[in-house]
């Protein structure tokens, strides 16, 4: 693997700090305190082109590979993780699955208008009864008359609220030993399709996350997205790519947090010094910026596989557990340089280490990433 960025990569990489610099930095405080991300940040992110990376021209893409996508949203997470959020999972896990799944009208009709920003996807997976397992979702599509009438409800759904699309995961067959579950794209505002926002969450506050409920929600069999019954691999093949957008986050997370405490430790004085001058002090620093080296080139090499054509789930899986954890520990030791500090908003850290901890729980507990890794090293599924 070549560890030097190209020319453009290095350039995106800039417009991404930039952009950060500009539209993102001077709002996160009031952002996380509101519970709501201004949402006009969705069409400046598609007008830079963030929306649309790895996604072909053709369909309203910008290209690019996927290192230069992991160090845009790297920086986003360096940012705000609830915008990065946002990225990873409208372009990531819905529009990135639509480029690879979809028919020529499928990609037609979508593609465009998330790579825009026009519109906002979601993935629903995760329902009240069904997380770790998501195999065994319950949420029903019934075929009737050429259509599908669907019933059900999903949890913990980022950017519910905001979406214009859905793609859902649901039962279409009940055979044992058949996994039986569809993907179908759902435009959230067809009737019997309600959403409520979850409010109260920890950590990316600023995010739309909603819980989401069909009722006899009818949609035509053109909705269905890759092949009847194949939906569950279509969603673990989305996730696998969303964990390396997932651990580039926890990255910009870690990096956001050793720049604080670098800043800080050179300016806070304790016992008429700075606090830098203490080695105890520089051991945490020193453990954050480990943390962001190794997260980084675990997350470097799951986009260096993807662009390569190899395969790369377990890496993903390594990375995605590593910077989890990685940015969780980075942001906690960053809070203590901060002292008293950190435990307050108005100062950066407290919301590193808030917006940290969901990273170890979704797309995929650090237990189950762990169960991946067993899994591909022993040749024997523990779950
Ligand atoms: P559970 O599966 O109930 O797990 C509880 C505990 O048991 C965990 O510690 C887990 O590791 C452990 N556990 C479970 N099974 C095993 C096992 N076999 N061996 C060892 N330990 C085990 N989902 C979506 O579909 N779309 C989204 O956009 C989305 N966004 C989210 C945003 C937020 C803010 C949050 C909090 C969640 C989001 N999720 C989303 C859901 C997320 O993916 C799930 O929360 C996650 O998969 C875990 O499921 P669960 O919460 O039901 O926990």
């Amino acid at each position: 693997m070549n560890l030097e960025l190209t020319e453009e990569q290095t350039a995106v990489r800039r417009l991404a700090a930039d952009f950060v610099a500009r539209e993102i930095a001077p709002h996160v405080v009031d952002w996380d305190r509101a519970e709501s991300v201004d949402r006009g940040i969705v069409k400046k992110l598609g007008a830079v082109g963030f929306l649309g990376l790895t996604v072909d021209e053709e369909y309203g893409g910008s290209g690019g590979d996927h290192l230069a996508y992991c160090l845009v949203t790297e920086e986003l997470g360096r940012g705000d993780s609830s915008v990065r959020g946002i990225v990873s999972v409208s372009l990531g896990l819905v529009a990135k699955t639509v480029a690879a799944y979809g028919t020529e009208e499928q990609k037609r009709a979508w593609l465009p208008r998330l790579t825009s920003g026009d519109a906002v996807g979601c993935f629903g997976l995760t329902e009240p009864g069904t997380g770790s397992d998501a195999g065994s979702l319950a949420t029903r599509a019934v075929p009737d008359g050429g259509d599908y009438v669907v019933n059900g409800s999903k949890m913990f759904i980022t950017n519910g609220t905001w979406a214009d699309v859905v793609l859902l995961f649901a039962r279409t067959n009940d055979t044992p030993g058949h996994r039986g579950v569809s993907a179908f794209l759902v435009p959230t505002d067809t009737p019997g399709l309600t959403r409520r926002t979850i409010h109260g969450k920890l950590g990316l506050r600023g995010q739309a996350t909603a819980e989401l409920v069909l009722e006899d929600v009818r949609i035509p069999a053109s909705a269905m997205l890759g092949q009847e019954g194949r939906g569950f691999s279509v969603a673990m093949s989305a996730l696998a790519k969303g964990r390396m957008s997932v651990a580039a986050g926890c990255v910009g997370i870690a990096q956001a947090a050793l720049d604080a405490a670098v800043g800080y430790a050179g300016e806070r004085e304790q016992f008429g010094r700075p606090i830098a001058r203490y080695q105890l002090v520089q051991e945490l620093i020193s453990d954050i910026a480990v943390d962001v080296d190794a997260a980084r080139l675990l997350t470097w090499r799951v986009a260096d596989l993807v662009d390569r054509g190899e395969e790369f789930a377990t890496a993903a899986s390594k990375a995605k557990l590593f910077a989890s954890e990685a940015a969780v520990r980075a942001a906690n030791n960053a809070l203590q340089v901060f002292g008293g500090y950190g435990y307050i908003d108005e100062y950066p850290v407290g919301k590193l280490l808030r917006d940290a901890r969901v990273m170890t729980l979704y797309e995929g507990t650090s237990q189950i990433q762990k169960l991946i890794i067993g899994r591909a090293l022993t040749g024997v599924s523990a779950f």
